[in-house]
């Protein structure tokens, strides 16, 4: 008669990818996993807590997507510095009421997440959350790997780079909008609550940039545009103009103004898109628009000398940006 942790990890290995071999030579099964270190390559590793009531509204989540969440925005950490993901460790604490179908469910999401994006489980660990806090947390540790000296950082960018971000900007925070006013129970809103349920990554593409050493600097959009091309400012010494036509669809999507929300304050300063923020040499930036895959493509503005980000209104007038995106340490 095995242990209900044994069981527990019985049931997450069949559901997830974990099977040793390449560089896993060891994995689930022993006390650590054993990684090959691969030839001319750099590991890179990261890790990201999914909290409920935090992170995510179990009420309002659909458990697959709490599993793929979980995983994808840890594995973003790893896409966005141009590195191949490759191996994930799973910390999971859950109350008793949901390890029945709740737990399938999250697992099958998490697996869909690790098959998409070419991942493997190489171990982990599970417990009960207490009775005094049933709460889900999950905790995914991602590793990658580079060849060695092209991970790409956020201190690269110079002075005429073009600035780059994919897919559409506030469009997971759209999807949080909904969910606070109690609108996700509505069939008409679920392809707007997409982006925050199921975040898509594009590590093809970054590996892509960092191989043919097309960017100089790169990040995620975790918390908020405006809040992360001002990190990668200040972490490049630059400052940064953006022009507010490039990224604002001309006609605003009606169910914003319904729900009064302003298209550029979503697009600057909504958080969990998850996209890619990179910069290109000027005359580099003309081979980016024929990236392989089809991931859609914004060049929003150019990198300048000094420091601030300055916003140029559909209008014409310009503005000095302020990072208004997520703070985690400040109270909503
Ligand atoms: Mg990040």
């Amino acid at each position: 008669m095995t242990n209900r942790e044994d069981r527990l990890i019985d049931r997450i290995r069949k559901k997830i990818p974990s099977a040793a071999g390449g560089i896993l030579r060891a994995g689930i099964g022993d006390d650590a996993a054993v990684l090959r270190a691969p030839a001319s390559s750099e590991w890179l590793v990261t890790v990201d807590p999914f909290i409920e009531d935090v992170h995510f509204l179990a009420d309002a989540y659909p458990p697959d997507a709490v599993g793929w969440k979980a995983l994808v925005r840890a594995t973003s950490d790893i896409a966005a510095m141009g590195a191949m993901p490759q191996l994930f460790l799973l910390s999971l604490a859950i109350p008793a009421k949901r390890t029945g179908r709740w737990l399938d469910a999250m697992l099958a999401g998490m697996a869909r997440a690790a098959e998409r994006l070419g991942l493997r489980l190489a171990g982990g660990d599970t417990a009960q959350s207490s009775r005094k806090n049933p709460k889900v947390s999950i905790s995914v540790t991602v590793f990658g790997t580079v060849q060695r000296g092209r991970a790409l950082l956020r201190s690269g960018a110079r002075p005429g780079d073009a600035i780059f971000v994919t897919g559409r900007l506030g469009a997971a925070q759209l999807g949080l909008e909904l969910i606070l006013r109690g609108l996700h129970r509505e069939r008409r809103w679920k392809k707007q609550l997409a982006a925050q349920f199921y975040p898509q990554i594009f590590p093809g593409l970054a590996a892509w940039l960092a191989e043919h050493r097309l960017a100089t600097a790169m990040m995620d959009i975790s918390d908020g545009l405006s809040t992360d091309l001002d990190r990668l400012c200040r972490a490049s010494g630059v400052g940064a103009r953006i022009h507010a036509a490039t990224f604002l669809s001309a006609n605003v999507p009606r169910e914003l103004a319904r729900l009064r929300l302003d298209p550029l304050k979503l697009a600057l300063h909504g958080g969990e898109d998850y996209g890619l923020l990179f910069t290109v040499p000027k005359r580099l930036a003309s081979r980016i628009p024929r990236a392989p895959g089809d991931v859609p493509l914004t060049r929003i503005g150019k990198i300048v000398p000094g420091r601030g980000v300055r916003l140029v209104a559909v209008g014409g007038s310009s503005s000095l940006l302020v990072a208004r995106g997520w703070d985690h340490f400040s109270k909503r």
